[in-house]
């Protein structure tokens, strides 16, 4: 049994989900971060467990073609990004590959997976930036945390967010270390700065910041916000947010609107949006429209379809294909998604949308005496729960879509959907979030019948 600490000559055959790199010590498999699949190297063993282990890259003997100078100096340690020292055509190669494998191997599915759909310019892509405040030495620091961990790193520069955002993040940092507004210390729950966010429009110019403090009140905010729509004018709406509990979660339950609107205005594919800083909206707007209509080619939509949008947002799936459809329905749990999904249909004059706010699991019993003849699902990371999925296999939906951020859990999903007579057809993998290896895949479902 290989030891920790110990050094090893290795050869990398394989890579994880998270885009380590896998070897073998006596048959025992190693995980080592920054390691590509053809590589040779020496690693120390950092970690031993009773079946696998994980190490770290000491010396690289034989480089990867396919390796690349990561671009940002923050890369070594920064949680962001973990493919940023991956060519992006083999950082592509490897979400088809994870893609597919994970479907056969978790979900005994065997489908066509299509190359995944790459950026033109996999960089500056993010909309939205959650950026955490701390104190190192008594300064103020923002930025994002270290792998692993809760320790911040200062934000100098960042690959994945647009150049305005890292200069507001800056920006307020200075000026809360001149106003004298402390950060937030977790450790002693202390302070006032949490976090800030912030949300760009890609279609008009509107940026959204939420502060988000552990106090109720945000000191001298009439000067911070006169300061910061002054410095930038695209500035539309600034929020204060309060989050007193011990938590991961990022916003706590109180908002005010302080400046402007609560919400940017944003487009796809035609169709417009307002987007309030609680609803979920898709993380890169550019990729989202090709996404989108791969989803609405899968569904081989009829101007006779009822259609159902299940985890629907802000209605962004269901407004893109009510004009190709008699009517969608849409389900979402975020009651202020809800709103916005209806203020949107509005502002679009669509009159064929409904929206309800619930949990799909539930409102879907309610639609299971209607006649739908295509479902898009696109759940949160944890996938579907058995009790919807239960109910749309007994409504025998013929097309499905479903769009997913976690392959595993579409695997398991769509292994439950195959016994119960579904087919899947067809996946394409979208790179929504170039430099790290989350994986976007939308998948084209048909109903068959049992055998
Ligand atoms: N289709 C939308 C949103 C997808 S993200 C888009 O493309 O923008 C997943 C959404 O599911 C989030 O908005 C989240 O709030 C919602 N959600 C999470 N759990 C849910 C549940 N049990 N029922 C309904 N919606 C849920």
């Amino acid at each position: 049994m290989p030891e920790k600490n110990e050094f090893y000559e290795v050869e990398f055959i394989d890579m994880t989900h998270d885009g380590m790199g896998v070897c073998r010590i006596d048959g025992f498999p190693v995980f080592v971060p920054k390691a590509l699949k053809g590589e040779k190297g020496i690693i120390k063993l950092t970690k031993v467990n009773s079946n696998l282990g994980f190490g770290r890259l000491m010396e690289l003997q034989h480089k990867s073609p396919f390796r690349k100078e990561p671009i940002c100096d923050h890369y070594s340690e920064c949680g962001g990004c973990n493919l940023m020292h991956m060519d992006y055509s083999m950082q592509l190669d490897f979400k088809k590959y994870r893609t597919a494998e994970t479907l056969r191997k978790l979900g005994k599915i065997s489908t066509k997976v299509n190359d995944a759909v790459g950026m033109i310019n996999p960089y500056y892509y993010r909309n939205k930036a959650v950026i955490p405040f701390g104190e190192e030495n008594g300064k103020m620091i923002a930025g994002l945390y270290k792998s692993r961990s809760h320790d911040i790193i200062d934000m100098k520069k960042c690959y994945i967010i647009p150049k305005i955002t890292t200069d507001i993040v800056k920006f307020l940092k200075n000026i809360f270390i001149e106003l004298n507004i402390p950060a937030y210390n977790e450790n002693i729950g202390t302070g006032v700065i949490r976090h800030i966010v912030v949300r760009n429009s890609y279609k008009f110019d509107d940026i959204s910041v939420t502060i988000v403090t552990l106090t109720p009140k945000l000191p001298k905010k009439d000067l911070i916000v006169q300061r910061l729509i002054a410095r930038y004018k695209r500035v539309v709406s600034v929020i204060h947010n309060h989050n007193p509990e011990n938590t991961n979660i990022v916003l706590g339950k109180k908002s005010k609107v302080i400046y402007g609107e609560d919400f940017i205005r944003d487009e796809i594919n035609g169709v417009l949006f307002k987007v309030s800083h609680r609803s979920f909206y898709q993380v890169n707007p550019q990729q989202t429209e090709s996404l989108y209509k791969k989803a609405i080619e899968y569904a081989e939509l009829t101007p006779n379809d009822i259609v159902i949008d299940a985890y629907c947002g802000i209605g962004t799936i269901a407004l893109s294909v009510a004009k190709d459809c008699k009517s969608v329905l849409g389900v979402e749990v975020v009651k202020q998604a809800i709103s916005d999904a209806d203020e949107n249909a509005a502002a679009n004059n669509i009159t064929n949308a409904k929206f309800k706010v619930g949990k799909a699991e539930e409102v879907i019993k309610t639609w299971s005496n209607y006649d739908i003849d295509v479902l898009f699902v696109d759940p949160p990371r944890k996938g579907c729960e058995p009790a919807f999925l239960e109910t749309i296999a007994e409504m025998k939906i013929p097309r499905i879509v479903y769009v997913s951020c976690n392959v595993a859990t579409l695997a398991r999903d769509l292994n439950y959907l195959q016994s119960q007579g579904y087919e899947v057809q067809e996946a394409t993998p979208f790179d929504m979030f170039p430099q790290t290896s989350h994986i976007e895949v939308v998948t084209k479902i048909r109903y068959k019948g049992q055998e």
